[in-house]
């Protein structure tokens, strides 16, 4: 049977007549033969129904549930001044915004959001896409080329792998932020080519952090490009929420990043930031920029409140991480086994693939989401529980949680 890197979303029931279909020796057409290869491998997806907003609670096929698996850290996606900048964007200026940006015109507001967006970031310029995803797919291909050396970080998230292999460029990976391997790659590349290292500020599935301070000192000593993808980082890290840079309290020529408002900004879209030619270069060579519709005033008026909110109100950053150290402290002393997290990305090491589905489905047995993390979105025999923290969760949800982490873990031979 074959495998594929993406798992498709279907119904599971569906899969279990599928294997059975599989066993009479029935014809399979080739997704229904990987759909059953996915299920008995345990790496089958589905989609769940959510009949509620999207807060700490949520109602999930039905039944409430404490939700600890959303991207929402600050808890902005249900926010009342976001659903009135929302609301109010669409009174003014209506639901659709109708072609490419190029075509029929740059409603003022993407300006407005990309003027804020680099102040956040403190680069001269910024330019909105239509989804992080779309980001990397877009600014990769457009400004790496055929024969350039790209440095990846093994575990960086699927839409940067994606964007590589777009561009062409020569791909090799490096161990987890590994820098004396990083190092021994740079020494091997051709003087005359154009070296990107890529890689995630906030590490989405270990919730560690990319040693930047590190990076741009073997970038300006091996004249290399960093990418980062600050997709996690922006909203959560640095004392104004401005990411993994103001984490550490640095700037370098040598970075370009990008970053998403659907997650800890609550709403939707994704941004690029760098210097004021880049920009322009972008607008002219990234096609995932070029040719999709502009998103819908609402959103970025959304994004624009988002923004004014965390520069606002700190204080929702700073019960963020009083929830995660609250939480890690007590984990920990369960005796989880939490990788290498200093975030409120919290992964617990499980290892097998059908374990990881026990543990969430006990969970969620006991009305808590929490996601199980399977290959290939990471690497074989890591599988985990995935925790994210938001701002708005409460103490008595969190020890909720920790209750039945340790009930479950210890039923699964964890602790
Ligand atoms: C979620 C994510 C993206 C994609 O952002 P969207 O706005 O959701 O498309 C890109 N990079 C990383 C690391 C992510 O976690």
């Amino acid at each position: 049977m074959s495998r594929s890197f993406d798992a498709p979303f279907v119904d599971s029931n569906e899969a279990d007549i599928l294997s059975n279909a599989l066993k009479k020796g029935e014809k399979m057409t080739r997704e229904k033969d990987e759909l059953a290869w996915l299920k008995a491998e345990h790496h089958l997806r589905t989609l769940r129904r959510v009949s509620s907003p999207t807060s700490t609670t949520i109602e999930l096929e039905g039944k409430k549930v404490l939700l600890f698996c959303s991207n929402n850290y600050l808890g902005l996606a249900n926010h009342p001044l976001l659903k009135k900048a929302a609301i109010s964007a669409v009174e003014t200026w209506g639901v659709g915004s109708g072609a490419s940006r190029l075509i029929s015109g740059s409603l003022h507001l993407n300006q407005k959001l990309e003027e804020k967006l680099a102040q956040l970031k403190c680069t001269e310029a910024a330019l909105v896409f239509n989804s992080g995803y779309t980001t990397n797919l877009g600014v990769l291909s457009a400004i790496i080329q055929k024969g350039d050396l790209i440095l990846a970080d093994r575990l960086n998230h699927a839409s940067l792998i994606d964007g590589c292999r777009l561009s062409r460029g020569t791909f090799r990976v490096y161990r987890h932020k590994d820098m004396a391997q990083l190092e021994k790659l740079l020494k091997q590349r051709k003087t005359s080519q154009q070296t990107f290292i890529v890689t995630d500020g906030l590490f989405s599935m270990d919730g560690d952090i990319a040693p930047l301070p590190e990076l741009v000192d073997l970038a300006e000593r091996y004249d290399a490009t960093i990418y980062l993808d600050d997709a996690h980082a922006t909203g959560v890290l640095g004392e104004h929420g401005g990411g993994s840079l103001d984490h550490f309290q640095m700037t370098s020529p040598r970075i370009i990043q990008m970053g998403t408002l659907s997650k800890a900004l609550g709403g939707f879209g994704g941004f690029f930031c760098g210097r004021r030619s880049l920009v322009d270069y972008l607008v002219n060579k990234a096609r995932p920029f070029i040719y999709t519709t502009a998103l819908p005033p609402s959103v970025l008026a959304t994004g624009l409140a988002a923004l004014d909110l965390i520069e606002k109100e700190p204080q929702i950053r700073e019960q963020l991480w009083k929830n995660r150290a609250y939480f890690h402290k007590k984990l920990r002393a369960l005796g989880f086994d939490t990788f290498e997290s200093e975030t409120p990305i919290i992964p617990i090491r499980v290892g097998e693939s059908d374990k990881a589905l026990a543990f969430s489905e006990y969970l969620l047995d006991h009305g808590l989401f929490v996601q199980a993390i399977r290959p290939p979105t990471v690497p074989e025999g890591t599988a985990r529980l995935r925790v994210t923290l938001m701002a708005t969760h409460r103490l008595e949800e969190m020890d909720t949680l920790l209750t039945q982490l340790e009930a479950g873990g210890k039923a699964l031979g964890l602790l």
